[in-house]
């Protein structure tokens, strides 16, 4: 069997590819950096002292020194606590420290110019005004939490410190102005642990640990079960446990504690979870985190107090309802965490009717505001409402589509904010399949929890993140099941099939970052009694092992334990006919949502297709034309093989021809096929391109197969073939096959493959004439670094086609081109277009050719590239603009310098990614070409992409 090369797209039309990260798409632009590198801008620079520059912001009392188009140095969670202030909403007061004092604080090497201290002490000065008491004070303490916020979100990435302030007389004064002593220690002992672990590196489970015997001493079952007596030792042992540990004791003084917190969490921006984090989603270093300092509210103080999360709409369906959970008596992260099981939103109306009434009004009034969903976070002290966050809600794709043509109907926003709006991935994971009805609900529910992240999911269970990764690297499965999931899973989130956890509500990171990632999620199945260390689950009675298969749907929340196939999308069912469009409205919101961006896109849309039934279901997703046809993936065509086996060992031009002969009709009926299914669009048509050994038998395996035949004495014609294929693969042998004798080397040394190609070509495109069907074939050749070469080339398909032309007595019309995709082609491309009509940009081959990096080895060094921050993304998926950008530039310009009218487009893999996209239309391509099920997706893109330039992002 021949050769499968990796390097090829796979002979079908490839699945939709697993749902891309979100985007930053001026990310795609910016080289890696640690936060430091900006410490050398001009802010930066002015900070080191030379003009006073703001580098802290205040929020209260109904006044904020920034707002909500300050992302950038405010970070999005700063910037949306200045934008509710300035209009009015119970926001408690506080200030932002902004994303430069991180860069300074990482050039610096971890210290914090004097002058950036004293404005922070002006910011903590006016707060303790606001508050009416200082921090920390004996009497009557202002508290405050510490958190960080980046431009985009990172859930749980980074590190939070609350109750900031607390010392040993602080506690006291809590304790009196409460009357509340179990709080006061309570707040005390969450406090030590907190800073202890984040600040002072301290491990969770070494206090986890004094927790638990304080607990089975007293006999407490429940957390809420320690009296103020039992947290007071609680809080004795914490602070031996930071003295042991850390050589020092608990800092009393609470200005020391502030300092010490926000240093901590600058210093979270760069550990591995985060960073691996925006690794995933494309966000780069450089960018740093603001710090947050915000006077506590409690939401732990009583009965008569509450924390929760929540969204305007559904994030998982985009329903327009209500959707979040709360926690009596608790606090912070309590909610988001999973360690405990949250009541859904609508019972707060219940039990704190006067506060949920004012959270409904003011969640519409900040989504009005913000004309988008909104993910906020508040807490109720004494039945008062504070809001603590808001910002737009991460969604699934599903909801993004959904809430978007929404908004647009209930005139909140217009069609083209719905398409800035939506994540260009958010359409491929509309293209997941889900499962056939019959066979899932013949499968009895093992268990149910909250449906987190739609979309089916089958594979073995794996209980570990690292597990994931391994079994994921064996190309198998896996649905990660965990009591909860943490940040510092996310590697094993992300190679899942799905998650399951069986605590959390709707809001717990396993939600939110399932969500985020496209990855179908039930969270809070509460019923699976999961034992992560012995790699075991028990549900109703049966035990689950690692390896065993499970299958949900995050859509309904069911759990089953089997292994389940799963049927297409709602949307490919539509497009195959197997659907009536007015039967499946999320169908028919995606035809709206690519409607809208066809009318603002400017760059053509067209598909990487070699078979009649990719090019129908490209023309269906929308693609006007075929951007690349591989020709040798038709010949692993049926009963195809060993005919081009026989052309390629044929020792004579004679015999050669004879092979190519029978291939004539089979890709004549190809090629007319394909002609067919794209009515008429342009079809462009590339010569042969990989080197020939690929369609032979390995070496190693004919040598292993000579020898069994020869071991059991067999003789004659079979081991004389095999010996003769051998002879002839070991002749074809190469070093660097990739930069052998391939692309255009082969039509220049075998013409007659060239000219075979043309003649089936023509044919085809004469034949659809006669039937009344125009098409006009771009003919290309690939990997063309001379203009000799294609002189060469273009010679020899002129000459068949006018032959063909003339046999058949059809008059078509047919333009010669060729792809860019070795630099020198792209640098003499004005000499290029002297004989081409088009080019092509093969970004694959141009960015092996310009990083001299190979795209079949980058895997075994690309992870420890990215690692050690030498790239920031594979080039080979996001196209590199810095290094590979300016060649497709210079070729751009130079091309249409010889030939003004000379047709652009991309066929690489770029051509299907957004960030990509913009690139292609900002240096005026005519057209990107990618696979079939990444068509919505540029549609998208393109959209996004000509809106963009026009305001010139
Ligand atoms: C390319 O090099 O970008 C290209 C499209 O060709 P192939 O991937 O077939 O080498
Ligand atoms: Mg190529």
């Amino acid at each position: 069997m021949a050769k499968k090369t990796t390097r090829r797209a796979p002979r079908r039309a490839a699945a939709p590819a697993r749902p891309k990260a979100a985007k930053a798409t001026k990310a795609a632009r910016t080289r890696t950096a640690t936060p430091a590198r900006r410490a050398r801008t001009p802010a930066a620079r002015r900070a080191a002292g030379k003009r006073a520059v703001k580098h802290v912001y205040f929020f209260g009392q109904g006044k904020a020194d920034g707002d909500r188009t300050m992302r950038d140095t405010l970070g999005g969670k700063g910037a949306n606590l200045a934008e509710m202030t300035n209009a009015g909403l119970p926001v408690p007061a506080g200030f932002t420290i902004s994303t430069d004092v991180c860069s300074i604080y990482y050039k610096e090497k971890g210290r914090i110019p004097a002058s950036i201290d004293a404005e922070i002490r002006q910011n903590l000065q006016k707060l303790e005004k606001a508050a009416g008491t200082t921090l920390g004070a004996p009497g009557n303490p202002l508290l405050v939490s510490v958190r960080s916020g980046a431009k985009f979100s990172m859930p749980g990435m980074m590190d939070t410190i609350l109750n900031l302030g607390l010392n040993d007389r602080a506690v006291e004064g809590l304790k009196a102005r409460t009357e509340n002593g179990r709080f006061a220690y309570d707040s005390y002992r969450r406090f030590i642990q907190m800073f202890g672990n984040v600040v002072l590196e301290i491990r969770k489970d070494v206090f986890e640990h004094e927790f638990e015997d304080v607990k089975r001493q007293t006999g407490a079952t429940l957390d809420t079960d320690l009296d103020e007596a039992a947290l007071r030792e609680v809080v004795t042992r914490f602070k031996a446990v930071v003295k042991a540990k850390s050589g020092r004791d608990f800092p009393q003084d609470p200005r020391r504690q502030l300092a010490m917190a926000r240093d901590a969490v600058f210093r979270s921006w760069m550990n591995p979870r985060a960073r691996e984090y925006r690794r995933i989603y494309n966000i780069p270093d450089h960018i740093g985190t603001a710090v947050n300092v915000q006077m506590m509210v409690f939401g732990n103080m009583g009965d008569r107090c509450a924390t929760g999360v929540g969204f305007t709409r559904n994030p998982a369906t985009g329903a327009n309802e209500f959707y979040g959970e709360f926690l009596i008596n608790a606090q912070g992260e309590d909610v988001v965490a999973g360690i405990r099981t949250p009541q859904p939103i609508a019972a707060l109306e219940t039990v704190m009717p006067r506060a949920f009434k004012e959270l409904r009004r003011i969640t519409s009034r900040l989504e009005r505001h913000y004309r988008d969903i909104q993910d906020f976070e508040f807490t109720v002290q004494d039945d008062h409402l504070y809001m603590l966050q808001t910002r737009n809600g991460k969604r699934t794709g599903y909801a993004a589509v959904v809430i978007a043509t929404d908004l647009v109907a209930e005139k909140l926003i217009k069609p083209k904010d719905a398409i800035l709006q939506i994540d260009p991935e958010a359409l491929s994971q509309l293209l997941a399949p889900g499962f056939d009805a019959a066979e899932w609900n013949a499968i009895p529910v093992a268990t149910t929890g909250l449906p987190a992240s739609p979309g089916a999911a089958s594979g073995h269970v794996v209980f570990h993140a690292d597990d994931a990764v391994r079994w994921a690297d064996e190309g198998k499965p896996v649905i990660l099941v965990r009591r909860e999931t943490v940040p510092d899973d996310i590697h094993g989130m992300f190679v899942a099939q799905g998650i399951v956890t069986a605590t959390g509500g709707m809001t717990s990171h396993a939600a939110v970052v399932g969500r985020q990632m496209g990855k179908p999620s039930v969270v809070g199945a509460g019923e699976l009694e999961i034992n992560e260390s012995t790699r075991q689950f028990q549900v109703g009675g049966r035990t689950v092992r690692e390896g065993d298969f499970v299958s949900f749907d995050g859509l309904a929340g069911e759990v089953k334990l089997a292994k389940v196939a799963s049927r297409p999308s709602e949307i490919l069912q539509v497009l195959h006919g197997e659907m009536r469009e007015q039967d499946s409205d999320i169908y028919r919101r995606f035809k709206q949502i690519l409607t809208w961006s066809d009318a603002f896109r400017r760059l053509g849309i067209r598909a990487n297709a070699d078979q009649p039934d990719q090019a129908e279901l490209a023309y269906a997703f929308g693609a006007r034309g075929i951007g690349l046809c591989r020709t040798e993936h038709m010949f692993f065509g049926e009963g195809r093989i060993p005919i081009v086996q026989r052309m390629i060992l044929a020792t004579s031009e004679a015999d050669r021809r004879a092979a190519l002969a029978e291939l004539l009709p089979m890709q004549r009926d190809d090629f007319y096929g394909v002609f067919k299914a794209m009515k008429g669009e342009p079809v462009t048509i590339r010569t042969i391109d990989p080197p020939l050994h690929e369609f032979l038998p390995k070496r190693e395996e004919l040598m292993v197969e000579i020898a069994r035949l020869e071991e059991r004495g067999t003789s004659g014609a079979e081991l004389d073939e095999k010996r003769k294929l051998l002879h002839r693969v070991e002749q074809l042998h190469e070093f660097n096959p990739m930069l052998g004798h391939r692309g255009v080397r082969l039509g220049v040394t075998y013409p007659e493959i060239t000219e075979m190609q043309t003649r089936a070509i023509i044919e085809a495109a004469c034949q659809l004439a006669k039937e009344g069907l125009k098409v006009v074939p771009e003919i290309m050749i690939p990997l063309v670094g001379h203009v000799n070469e294609l002189r060469d080339q273009k010679a020899v398909v002129d000459r068949i086609a006018a032959e063909v032309i003339r046999e058949r007595g059809v008059k078509v019309k047919y333009l010669v081109g060729t792809m860019i995709e070795v630099p020198r082609g792209a640098m003499t491309a004005d000499a290029v277009a002297e004989e081409a009509q088009f080019f092509s940009f093969g970004t694959n081959d141009l960015t092996q050719l310009t990083f001299g990096f190979s795209r079949d080895d980058i895997g075994k060094f690309l992870r420890i590239y990215q690692e050690k921050k030498i790239l920031d993304k594979d080039p080979f998926a996001t196209f590199d603009v810095d290094g590979v950008g300016p060649i497709v530039q210079t070729a751009v310009t130079l091309g249409r310098r010889t030939r003004p009218d000379i047709k652009l487009g991309v066929c690489g893999e770029h051509g299907g990614d957004p960030s990509s996209v913009h690139f292609f239309e900002s240096v005026g391509l005519d057209y990107v070409s990618c696979s079939p099920y990444r068509v919505p997706v540029a549609r998208l893109a393109a959209a996004q992409a000509a809106l963009q330039v026009q305001v010139g992002d």
